[in-house]
């Protein structure tokens, strides 16, 4: 029997999947079966597609995609072996030959590269800063997607949406990576994106324990994704949907500590004389606050600094860290830093990165749970050395 209450999204998250079965199991079970019965017809999942065969509709990664609806405030969703996967088949969905695709040069750097390498099968990328102007005059009649970041990386602009919305005036498909804040702090599909894409990777699974991605969206986009999918093989596997349920609980939780360790970070960070600029959106000092201000409920738990010097300086700052893991990736309980100019960013040209400030000085930190003193002693030991 499903719950009949109106629930607020912190609780969905934890009970939205709905599952119940014969033994009064409260927990979604892993459905590792291959195969399902079929004897004529094929069982039908709830959104009416055949349950044969888990490349195609697994039970477990479909409790999953339902929690992830409600959080998204979209009629369905789709998940994915890895974010990249779900970006792929977007891509392969919504692009055809002669077709023109708008992606800011500032976003995951294998998102752009992918964009780029499909000039292969005659589509055009057309790769902008980012700036709701630029997205702006590049939107043609030829253009069939606008793909931006709600926040950028790793240098956390923000770009003013309702402009870029206004400005493709319903001609293009419009898809905002929400990774970096998660259906806690944004919701892309209420401020009119046609489709939400998230690394579930980050901050949705958050333990740094699983790969993989997601789509929101319309019920007749998501079917045709279904189809992508399946073809394409790049379903998330049950075990990994099932650590995402059980990371998703905690999401809200999670995230509320990790903003509130953010702020304390940043404002340290703000004050030390090793640092030359520190990028939060939240920090009242920040270019983009108003704007953050005006879409999130929050900045989330990425920092972006640079320290004082150049490659030598940003190195060593990774090389002395002993709490906080030289890593790429974000989201997770374990506190990361990243060095994006050899990471992320390493594929974006040479011009954007420039007009960007994406420099050899520059440090991304994924705030962790760890008790945020801890995280700062930490920096703090590391920034001696240079
Ligand atoms: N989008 C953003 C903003 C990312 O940072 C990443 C990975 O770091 C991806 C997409 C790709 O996700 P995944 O690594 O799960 O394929």
């Amino acid at each position: 029997m499903g719950i009949s209450l109106k629930l607020n999204d912190e609780t969905e998250a934890i009970h939205g999947h709905d599952y119940h079965d014969e033994f009064g199991s409260r927990i979604p079970s892993i459905h590792l079966s291959a195969m399902f019965e079929q004897r004529g017809e094929a069982n039908k999942s709830d959104r009416n597609v055949d349950l044969k065969y888990s490349r195609e509709e697994n039970p477990t990664v479909r409790y999953l995609e339902k929690v992830i609806s409600k959080l998204e405030k979209a009629e369905d969703s789709l998940a994915f072996s890895s974010g990249m996967a779900a970006i792929a088949s977007l891509y392969l969905n919504s692009l055809s030959s002669g077709d023109e695709a708008v992606v800011t040069c500032e976003a995951y750097g294998t998102t752009v590269k992918l964009l780029e390498y499909l000039s292969k099968f005659g589509v055009k990328a057309k790769i902008v800063l980012p700036s709701a102007e630029e997205i702006a005059s590049a939107v043609t009649k030829d253009t069939k997607l606008v793909f931006v970041e709600s926040m950028t990386n790793p240098t956390l602009k923000v770009i003013d949406l309702d402009h870029v919305k206004d400005s493709i005036k319903g001609k293009a498909e419009f898809v905002i990576d929400n990774t970096f804040l998660s259906p806690v702090l944004f919701k892309p599909i209420e401020r009119g994106a046609d489709a939400v894409i998230e690394s579930l990777t980050k901050y949705i699974s958050g333990h740094n324990d699983v790969i993989g991605g997601i789509i929101a969206g319309k019920k007749e986009k998501i079917l045709q994704l279904w189809e992508t999918r399946r073809m394409t093989g790049s379903i998330l596997s049950p075990f990994n949907a099932y650590l995402t349920l059980r990371g998703l609980k905690t999401l809200y939780a999670r995230i509320r500590i990790q903003q509130e360790s953010s702020l304390k970070i940043a404002k340290y960070l703000l004050n030390n004389p090793k640092i030359e600029e520190v990028m939060y959106p939240c920090l009242e000092s920040d270019p983009y606050y108003n704007l953050a201000k005006k879409y999130f409920n929050g900045c989330g738990g990425v920092i972006s600094f640079k320290v004082k010097g150049g490659k030598e300086e940003a190195i060593t700052v990774l090389k002395n860290l002993k709490l906080i893991i030289p890593s790429p990736s974000l989201g997770g309980t374990e506190s990361i830093m990243t060095y994006p100019v050899l990471s992320a960013s390493s594929s974006l040209n040479d011009d954007c990165k420039k007009k960007l400030g994406i420099t050899e000085n520059l440090l991304r930190l994924s705030v962790g749970l760890e008790n945020p003193e801890d995280i700062i002693s930490d920096l703090e030991e590391a920034l001696s050395f240079i």
